[in-house]
Formats: C-alpha cells, structure tokens, sequence
C-alpha cells in the first residue's frame, strides 16, 4: 500500500490541480524527521513538501480562520481530535464548510517528541519511524530504539476518543480502534479529591510559573476573537504585569472563554514552553459539562451546539 504521505502529496497536487482548492494546509518536514512543521502549499509542483509521521502533532485547522475571508478554497489536513475543531469552527461561524476540504488521516497515535529526545542520545538523527500497534520503533543513525506507546505518546492519546476523523472530504488510512491506554478523566478526578486550600495551592504553583507568552492562546483552534481581552487598552481587563494573580485570571478568564467550546485537542498543553498542565483546567469544564448535561465532546458531531447556549427545561438548576 501506497505509504500516507504520498498520498496525500497525490490528493493534494490532485485538488490544486483541478483548482478545486487554491490552497493545501499540511505536515512538511522540518530539520528532521521529528521537527515537522505547518506548510502552506499553493502549486501542484510543489507537494513533495509535504510529509506524515507520528510526529505531526499540530493541529492545523487553526490557520482555517486566517483565510475564511479569502475568496476560494482551502484544503487542511486534520487528524482525529483536530477534525472536531473543524464541526467546532463551522457551528461558530468562525469557518463555512463549502470553503474547506478536510483531508482526514486516521490516527494510531503520535509521539511525544519531548519524550523521545529525552531518551535519545544528543545529535543523534531520527530517520525513520514505523507503527507497531501498541509500540513505535524509530531507526536513528546510532540505532534502533522502540517506544511503547502508553508511555510516548502525547498525553492526549492515551484517552483518544476519535482516531479516526469525525468529518473529512477525503479520508486516509486504515480505521482505527479506539484504544485507550488510561482512565479519559483519570487526572481531573485526582485533583478533585484534593482539598480546596490544595487545589488553590496546586493551581498558584502552576499559575504562578507562567511566562504569559499566550502560545496556548493562539494555538487553540476555537479561540478566534480578532481583538482578544488580553491584549486590549482601553479597557485594560487584565494587565499585563506577569504576577500570580493577573497569571490566575488570564486561565480562568481563558478557561471560561472555551468553555463548552473546547474540542480537548491538548495543543495548548503540549505548547507550553514550561509545561503548565493547561489540558486538566479544560479537561474539568469538559467532565462537568458530561456530568451535568451528557454534553459529548465539542465538535464530536457536526450537529452539536454549546452545552453552554443551550437549555432543556430538565437542566439541573442548583446554582438559581
Ligand atoms: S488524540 Fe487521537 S487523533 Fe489526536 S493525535 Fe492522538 S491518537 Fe491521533
Ligand atoms: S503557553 Fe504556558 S507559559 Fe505561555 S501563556 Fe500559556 S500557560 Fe503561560
Ligand atoms: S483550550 Fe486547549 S484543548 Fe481546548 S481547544 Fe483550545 S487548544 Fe485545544
């Protein structure tokens, strides 16, 4: 079988050939095999850029928002948890699905780069890796080395509700079983057992270590405000001061923000430059919200609306 890669390389010189899309958003490949990275191909002549491997993490329908004003057509390449950012964007009417083609991949999973670098040597080069179920071998150039899965990949697929994408025009790949390696909500319910002057505690240290760089605002697919709270003036709703209280309120503010609308891709989580687990504070909105209204994850289907826009007349109304 034709390997992922080059099929897509077809699929995409295929729909910008036939301008049935002007614009093809994938995976390319970066210093190497490990680092890939966003590209942005326009001309058929040039899909040999683009690449697939367990280490196309990023989800790329984020950069759909930048070009929904543009006129034609816009190909993205999506894998299961990002194809929920698509129904997301689309029921925000921040995206028109007749402007996307959603070239879906299905998933076994991806490595956590980070991971694999902190068992590798330094300077050794990665060049190639192969799927072996419940394992990763990568071949480098000092060898081979084999990663289970359950301990590699990125946190997010250990609890992958959608490996294969929920919406796609095209699909590639073999369908994937859902295969969860922990407990979805394993995370959150251990910080629900702590006490509140823990948890406040657990939080102010996280909080507290916060460069307020905003990578996890702008990677995340469904914060879309052009002009976001963060960065306005007048009037100035959060300042700018990196402290623990005005670092407390850009998550809470944020968490908020994304409530009911956070499709769980964990990219926030995997961006932060110091590791600030961002992924539990949306992960316990998200527990609730199924809790409290049997709200699936956002995005899961493209008929669902925000739990939070919402209401049934049996919704429980502890809080009136
Ligand atoms: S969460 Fe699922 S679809 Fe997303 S990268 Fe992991 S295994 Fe793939
Ligand atoms: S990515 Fe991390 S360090 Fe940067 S603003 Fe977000 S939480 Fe803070
Ligand atoms: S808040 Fe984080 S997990 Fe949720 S959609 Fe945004 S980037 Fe993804």
């Amino acid at each position: 079988m034709m390997d992922i890669a080059q099929q897509l390389r077809e699929q995409a010189k295929k729909l910008l050939e036939e301008k049935k899309v002007d614009l093809v958003i994938g995976f390319g490949e970066g210093t190497e095999l490990a680092r890939t990275t966003p590209v942005f191909v326009n001309n058929p002549e040039d899909v040999a850029v683009l690449t697939w491997n367990p280490f196309c993490a990023n989800n790329l329908v984020k950069y759909l928002t930048d070009y929904s004003h543009e006129p034609g057509k816009v190909a993205v390449v999506v894998k299961g948890c990002d194809s929920r950012a698509v129904n997301r964007l689309i029921a925000d009417n921040q995206i028109k699905k007749e402007k996307v083609v959603v070239i879906g991949v299905t998933c076994p999973g991806q490595l956590d780069w980070q991971k694999v670098a902190a068992k590798i040597s330094p300077g050794v080069r990665l060049k190639e890796v192969t799927d072996n179920g419940d394992s990763f071998t990568v071949k480098t150039d000092a060898g081979e080395y084999k990663f289970d899965k359950k301990d590699y990949m990125l946190r997010r697929c250990l609890v992958c509700e959608n490996p294969n994408p929920v919406v796609a025009d095209v699909l590639l790949g073999k369908e994937q079983p859902v295969k969860n390696y922990e407990e979805r909500f394993a995370e959150v319910k251990a910080l629900e057992q702590l006490s509140t002057e823990e948890k406040s505690a657990y939080w102010d240290k996280q909080f507290s270590r916060c460069l307020r760089c905003y990578a996890c605002r702008n990677v995340c697919t469904v914060c879309t405000c052009r002009e976001c709270v963060f960065d306005q003036m007048k009037p100035m709703w959060v300042s700018k001061r990196n402290n623990l209280s005005e670092n407390t309120a850009f998550h809470l503010i944020r968490a908020f923000h994304v409530a009911g609308r956070c499709v769980d891709c964990g990219e926030c989580d995997r961006i932060c430059p110091v590791d600030i687990p961002l992924r539990k504070l949306n992960q316990k909105i998200l527990k609730d919200l199924g809790d409290l209204f049997d709200a699936p994850t956002p995005g899961s289907r493209p008929d669902l609306v925000s739990p939070l826009g919402e209401f049934t007349t049996g919704d429980p109304e502890e809080f009136m």
